[in-house]
């Protein structure tokens, strides 16, 4: 299934919100190009000349097909697969841009800023959306434990709200938002992710030649 984009959603776990000084609002929603996506197959991620590279772990939804203005309770059927990746982010360069009032592309969607593992076909009776769990590590540790019941705007909510500015296509992903833990990445670390399946991705970060 082709993506043509990948929709994101911002400060959707409380405790994330109040690390960045952050106050709860309406979903945040911002998206990055399809070309923002590394698969697991590309084992490198590149490091920004200037070192300023954040992890945000986060569960990704796969749409499978075309809607709008929907509801929540028809919501689930939308979604094809699930997985995680990764809402990699240049943290010193966004508070700038925050605090001018600039878009926020050059923070948020920058080449390999949206790695993406392994998609799961999404099973109702074996995927309870208000209850998976997912995690993120650096060299082996464990730094972002997620559960999408601490999540402010449900996986279903969130469907609706996106899909009523667009309408929905095949191929759409939405990375949901990342739970507390968000850090620094360097050269050499591997950056990796358990998904709710169990399923591990990994990547090494390479600074730039
Ligand atoms: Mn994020």
């Amino acid at each position: 299934m082709t993506t043509q984009r990948i929709f994101c959603i911002g400060r959707n776990y409380a405790e994330h919100v109040r690390e960045l000084g952050n106050e709860e609002g309406d979903p945040v929603i911002f998206m990055k190009p399809a070309t923002c996506l590394v698969t697991r197959e590309t084992k490198e991620l590149v490091l920004p000349a200037d070192g300023d590279l954040d992890y945000e772990t986060e569960l990704v939804v796969e749409i499978g097909k075309t809607g709008r203005a929907l509801n929540e309770a028809e919501a689930p059927s939308f979604i094809r697969a699930l997985g995680v990746g990764f809402d990699l982010t240049r943290r010193v360069l966004q508070k700038e841009l925050l605090s001018r009032g600039l878009p926020w592309e050059r923070c948020k969607a920058f080449d390999h800023s949206a790695p993406l593992g392994e998609l799961t076909s999404f099973d109702p009776a074996a995927d309870d959306l208000k209850r998976l769990r997912f995690s993120g590590y650096v060299n082996g540790e464990l730094r972002q434990s997620g559960d999408t019941s601490q999540m402010i705007f449900p996986i279903a909510r969130l469907i609706v709200e996106i899909s009523r500015d667009w309408t929905l296509l095949p191929g759409d992903l939405i990375y949901t938002g990342t739970p507390k833990g968000i850090g620094r990445l360097h050269d050499g670390d591997i950056l990796s992710a358990m998904d709710h399946r169990g399923k591990l991705c990994s990547w090494t970060i390479r600074a730039a030649l």
